[in-house]
């Protein structure tokens, strides 16, 4: 019997981008989410305060250090872990919601939580590391943003070099030059690897169908 569904069942994936703060990993990420209804953002908790702009429950779950202790003591976080002297952290639950429906999740987080994230599941984890074209235009960046401080910016330079140091555990590298041309390489990345026979959970009964052996 011919199959009728258009679509064979497969796992959902964990794509995370990392990048030194200013590379540009959120305007990406608000990019690819417009773009895809099948893709879910992660909204972390933080303790870090709210920047103009931002919207408390879209951009980030801001919380006071102890209601984020009572959620690490629960077990209720994925991965977390301290940048810039401020908590972040992954809820667990919505996570494991989203990719139970068949969504596609993604990730914002540093190289700690992808290591913590690559600990829990490697198979379903595929991570991107964006490197900015040059520390000028890092800098630059940070500063056209215009939601940091003069000292957090600074800050925030200072520590580039070591979040830039961890590229070499990540699957792929992009280097942000133009935006459009970043977000169609993430898209790119993300449709190859929703192919992978593995993530393919349907892809049995779809070949026992066409009366192929195994
Ligand atoms: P991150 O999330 O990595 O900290 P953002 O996405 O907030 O970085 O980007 C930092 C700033 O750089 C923002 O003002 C954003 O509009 C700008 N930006 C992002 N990508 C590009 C790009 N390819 N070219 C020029 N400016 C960019
Ligand atoms: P920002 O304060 O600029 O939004 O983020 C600062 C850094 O924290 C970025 O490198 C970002 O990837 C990282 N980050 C954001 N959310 C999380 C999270 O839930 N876990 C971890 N480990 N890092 C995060």
């Amino acid at each position: 019997m011919p199959n009728k569904h258009k679509h064979i069942a497969r796992r959902g994936l964990m794509l995370v981008l990392s990048s030194p703060s200013g590379a540009g990993k959120s305007t990406i990420s608000r990019a690819m989410l417009s773009g895809h209804r099948n893709l879910a953002m992660s909204i972390s908790l933080t303790t870090r305060p709210i920047r103009p702009g931002e919207v408390d429950g879209e951009d980030y779950i801001f919380v006071e250090q102890a209601e984020f202790d009572r959620r690490v003591a629960n077990h209720d976080l994925l991965e977390y872990a301290t940048v810039f002297g401020n908590s972040y952290g992954t809820p667990r639950g919505p996570v494991d919601e989203a990719l139970a429906a068949g969504q596609d999740v993604l990730f914002d987080v540093d190289w700690q939580g992808t290591q913590q994230l690559k600990q829990n599941a490697r198979d379903d984890l595929v991570s991107i590391f964006i490197f900015p074209p040059s520390i000028t235009e890092l800098e630059r960046r940070l500063y056209a943003r215009a939601q940091d401080s003069e000292a957090v910016v600074r800050d925030r330079m200072a520590k580039a070099s070591s979040e830039m140091s961890h590229w070499a555990e990540y699957d792929y590298i992009i280097i942000n030059h133009d935006l459009p041309t970043s977000v169609s390489q993430v898209e790119s990345i993300l449709a190859a690897e929703r192919l992978r026979r593995d993530r393919q959970t349907g892809l049995a009964d779809f070949i026992r169908g066409l009366g192929v052996g195994q």
